[in-house]
């Protein structure tokens, strides 16, 4: 799927540069966050896991209390979260709790392993899709096989241990 606001290509790039940067990162993750609010990136971030102990330290939770914090606000309102991987439950609901108004992801559930998921079927997009907010949406596929490139694949082995859901 192609972008479909003229910058988005632009805002997963970034995105990705930071994927890749976590991938080099001893305790990180490729998996990369920008938070972007009236045209400007106002946090960003990738997955810290390892490097924090802190199993909450997704990229896009990193990202949005990197915005917060720099802003002094509690919510987003408006804002759009461009990350590398379809959002898990704990980064979706982050999002709604955070006013966040678009949800803009690259590799798919279909495109990567379920070891970065929790649910065996719900998916993010029912959950946005069922919240009480109706100022928000989600798009997903924008540069997917690049984002996609940087995780395990739907049939990879990976090993136990990073299997984090299970
Ligand atoms: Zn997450």
């Amino acid at each position: 799927m192609t972008a479909d606001k003229p910058d988005d290509e632009a805002f997963m790039r970034r995105a990705l540069a930071l994927a890749e940067a976590g991938a080099q990162t001893e305790g990180a993750s490729p998996i990369g966050c920008v938070v972007v609010l009236d045209g400007v990136v106002v946090g960003e971030g990738h997955n810290e896991v390892g490097l924090r102990h802190d199993p909450s330290a997704h990229a896009e939770i990193v990202a949005i209390r990197r915005a917060c914090q720099g802003l002094g606000r509690d919510e987003l309102r408006g804002a759009t979260l461009y990350s590398t991987l379809q959002p898990c439950g704990m980064c979706s609901m982050a999002c709604i709790w955070t006013s966040i108004g678009r949800i803009v992801y690259g590799a798919r559930r279909q495109d990567v392993h379920r070891m970065y998921f929790e649910d065996r079927h719900l998916d993010v997009l029912d959950i946005i899709d069922d919240a009480f907010r109706n100022d928000m949406s989600a798009l997903g596929g924008v540069l997917a096989g690049e984002c996609a490139a940087l995780c395990y694949g739907p049939d990879d082995a990976p090993p136990l241990e990073a299997q984090a859901n299970v």
